[in-house]
């Protein structure tokens, strides 16, 4: 039964059962997490190959007759530009490979741009009085806090089941040349988990903006995440949409193997137009002389081609699977009648947002942080840490076991009836 349609006797009864529930649990002195957006061990392992992908004696040699292990190559070699290229449908000639994380390349994009400003830019971003960031929200923390230590004020925009409320984006950043840029995470979002539909995707292309070096930090960290086979949501051509509007230096391109292969000793890319390329490729070659091209070539000869890593994904699926299931299963039979919560069902990526009554997250978050089970803060997926409602919870179901997955689970629904 609704809580809210609960005569007053039975709803002091289900309160008191309640709360013993959650007393019990203390008892229990738990030490669960559902807070790591990380791959479990059990993902990591199936990817051991790449361990001897570059065994005693190899031939270290790119495609293009580089060493690998010298110095050189900024841009990456061509075996991995053609991977990423395949793999997300952008241009090979757009492609930058570079290091270990998309979202160092992030945080270089933007400093670079306030340090130097962008292709059209009048003066770098950092000498204007102050500028302002669209943010998406929910959204992913980590974007957030470059805006935040880079002094950029973040204008948040309500997110849709279709992606950035576009109304408001168009209103925004029609009127305002502040507003230099936006953060969108397209595919299966951090942390709702929704997919851009084409309309969204056309609309981000190819608005007027009142910055004429407006930017797009398209983050598809997601991209090849799908849970389902035969279900999986399609993300439009984000560069082709741009192109027609005669907007494609607008789009800056980020994705990494970080979900696929190893977090943090993956390979990451950042594509762009051959114009921005032009400025920022100069402006790289002074941070370094190369990226870790063995890393590359260990990646580009273990993965091969887009086709061996959707089948790879396949199997990330699989494990994944079970958990997403789980979540799923315990919030509806411990939630689904109270009336109090409602929660995404994503078809792929990393997370479940659960959105509780306003005004009552940071109370079940403290409750389940007394019962021993470790949560995202709640407030970090908005800009400076503000969920305006107080509502959302981000749950983070994949590096815990299914057993451990499911019994914080359990104590996340307590607290949040409590
Ligand atoms: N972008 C999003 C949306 C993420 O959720 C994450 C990690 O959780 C990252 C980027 C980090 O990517 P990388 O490991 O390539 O820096």
């Amino acid at each position: 039964m609704r809580y809210s349609e609960m005569p007053v006797e039975t709803r002091k009864r289900e309160f008191e059962a309640v709360k013993k529930e959650y007393e019990a649990l203390l008892q229990e002195r738990m030490s669960l997490d559902l807070s790591r957006g990380k791959p479990g061990q059990d993902q990591l392992d199936l990817v051991s190959g790449l361990l001897s992908a570059l065994p005693d004696g190899a031939d270290c040699r790119s495609e293009s007759g580089a060493d690998c292990r010298n110095y050189g190559v900024l841009d990456g070699i061509p075996e991995m530009k053609r991977l990423f290229s395949e793999v997300y449908g952008v241009p090979e000639s757009y492609v930058l490979v570079c290091g270990n994380s998309s979202l160092n390349l992030m945080y270089d994009a933007v400093v670079r741009a306030m340090l130097f400003g962008v292709v059209g830019s009048e003066r770098p971003w950092g000498r204007e009085e102050r500028i302002r960031f669209l943010c998406p929200c929910p959204g992913y923390d980590r974007h957030f806090l470059i805006c935040e230590t880079l002094g950029i004020e973040m204008v948040p925009v309500r997110m849709t089941p279709e992606g950035p409320d576009m109304d408001e984006v168009e209103a925004l950043a029609g009127k305002d040349p502040l507003i230099k840029g936006m953060w969108c995470c397209p595919k299966y979002s951090n942390p709702d988990g929704c997919t851009y539909s084409d309309e969204t995707v056309r609309r981000i292309a190819g608005m007027k903006t009142a910055a004429p070096d407006f930017r797009v930090f398209w983050d598809n960290a997601y991209g090849v995440h799908d849970l389902y086979e035969g279900d999986a949501d399609e993300l439009s051509d984000v560069f082709a949409a741009a192109g027609q509007a005669g907007n494609e230096n607008r789009i800056l391109y980020f994705a990494s193997t970080s979900k696929i292969s190893y977090p943090g000793a993956g390979v990451a890319m950042i594509a762009m137009s051959p114009e921005n390329q032009a400025q920022v490729k100069p402006l790289m070659g002074i941070q370094t002389i190369g990226y870790d091209k063995l890393n590359q070539l260990r990646h580009a000869r273990y993965f091969k081609d887009a086709a061996t890593v959707r089948e790879h994904m396949k199997k990330e699926a699989e494990i994944l699977r079970p958990k997403f299931g789980a979540v799923e299963r315990v919030l509806s039979e411990n939630l689904g009648e109270a009336g109090i919560a409602r929660w995404t069902h994503p078809k792929g990526g990393y997370f479940v947002s659960l959105y509780v009554t306003p005004g009552c997250a940071r109370r079940a978050y403290e409750l389940c942080c007394g019962a021993g089970v470790k949560l995202t803060p709640v407030g970090a997926t908005y800009p400076y840490r503000k969920d305006p409602d107080d509502s959302n919870i981000r749950i983070a179901p994949t590096y815990p076991g299914l057993d451990e997955l499911t019994r914080a689970m359990e104590v996340l629904t307590v607290c949040v009836r409590y």
